[in-house]
């Protein structure tokens, strides 16, 4: 008999990274033993960085977050990586990104990897994935990476469980402007430009630079000597890394930096920016914002969701498809439909709260 709360949460504590992996997957799974799991490990939790990387199919990100763990494992860093596909319906583990990354990152154990599908909808994959998120912050990595696919209101989501949130671009991908049209660039705390070896690349940092309203090129900015690779192109965005970041009156502006991922150019000026980026948050009580905005959330939908639950579960058999019916044919409006629901469900609740206080001998 399985008894995770008893023996598992103190294994992952531990380090023990076969009770990490079933604790993910039984936290992938929901339900109650989850839920009981999940509350030992939440005191655990609040110390890992959380950095989601998102942006269109092809534009590097896989290859970018191994070189981005790579480049944290050399300062002795562990990271968690979680790679979330809302387009695939596979779960757990072997997809092939997470072959290709195995083979650099495989074996060590300041490492963990970890993919995550579709789960039925989409709020369920945001969802299990900030549980996913606070398993591995329990288990006490420092970084963890959540990849998501740009498909639209997913990464928007995800990226709201994230301290720090990259959004990556590439040359030739065709049209940035859509990027600001589903909301990708609002959510941006460090931009990156990857394949940064491929012509236009610096087409994609100058359209980056004019949507955030900047000039793009300003007078009088030294590149910096660390920018040491590149092409001609370096020193502009070097003159931007210079004004980018915390601005005099306090508010972030996101820099716009450079990547050849396959070769792991940029990759630790990348790392440094996200820890300049993770120092302000802490510095402006912007991360403290960020965990309240994300407890908002977090608790909202699992009201939501738990309300909802217990409502469908209290409906007599049938009763739902016979509201649905009467307002799909206008017998009905919906706002009284539910108000009629709701008040059943609050009277039944009532009834119950009052019958279990009496049965506990309490007031009340
Ligand atoms: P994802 O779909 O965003 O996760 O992208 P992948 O990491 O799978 O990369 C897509 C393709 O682009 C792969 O063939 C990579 O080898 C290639 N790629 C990734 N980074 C770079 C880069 O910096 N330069 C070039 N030329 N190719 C890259």
């Amino acid at each position: 008999m399985l008894q995770p709360t008893n023996s598992l949460a103190p294994q992952l504590l531990a380090g023990n990274r076969r009770a990490l992996a079933r604790t993910i997957s039984l936290v992938e799974d929901g339900g109650s033993d989850a839920h009981a799991l999940l509350a030992t490990l939440y005191p655990h939790t609040g110390r890992g960085h959380v950095i989601g990387i998102t942006g269109a199919p092809g534009t590097g990100k896989s290859t970018l977050v191994n070189a981005l763990a790579k480049a944290y494992r050399e300062q002795g860093r562990t990271v968690g990586v979680i790679a979330v596909d809302p387009t695939s319906p596979f779960s757990g583990g072997a997809l092939l990104g997470d072959r290709v990354r195995m083979r650099d990152l495989a074996g060590d154990p300041g490492v963990f990897i970890r993919s995550m599908a579709t789960r039925g909808s989409l709020g369920g994959l945001a969802r299990a994935t900030a549980d996913v998120i606070a398993v591995l912050d329990a288990a006490g990595f420092d970084r963890i990476l959540v990849e998501t696919v740009g498909v639209g209101q997913a990464e928007v989501d995800i990226a709201g469980a994230a301290h720090t949130t990259i959004v990556v671009e590439a040359p030739g991908l065709g049209d940035e402007v859509q990027a600001i049209k589903a909301g990708v660039l609002e959510i941006a705390d460090v931009f990156v430009v990857n394949k940064a070896d491929r012509e236009g690349a610096d087409h994609t940092v100058m359209a980056l630079q004019m949507m955030q309203g900047l000039a793009p090129v300003r007078a009088g900015h030294h590149a910096p000597a660390a920018q040491g690779w590149g092409d001609h192109g370096a020193a502009r965005s070097a003159a931007q890394h210079v004004e980018a970041g915390a601005q005099p009156d306090g508010a972030w502006l996101p820099p716009i930096t450079k990547t050849v991922a396959v070769r792991g150019e940029g990759v630790a000026q990348l790392r440094d920016w996200i820890e300049i980026h993770a120092s302000y948050l802490v510095a402006t009580g912007q991360r403290e914002k960020r965990d309240f905005a994300r407890a908002t959330a977090t608790l909202s939908h699992i009201l939501r969701d738990e309300l909802m639950a217990a409502l469908l579960a209290r409906l007599p058999a049938g009763q739902m498809s016979e509201v649905t019916a009467a307002v799909a044919r206008r017998a009905v409006d919906p706002y009284t439909a539910t108000a009629q629901m709701l008040a059943a469900f609050l009277n039944q609740s009532a009834d119950g709260i009052s019958e279990s206080s009496q049965a506990a001998g309490s007031q009340p």
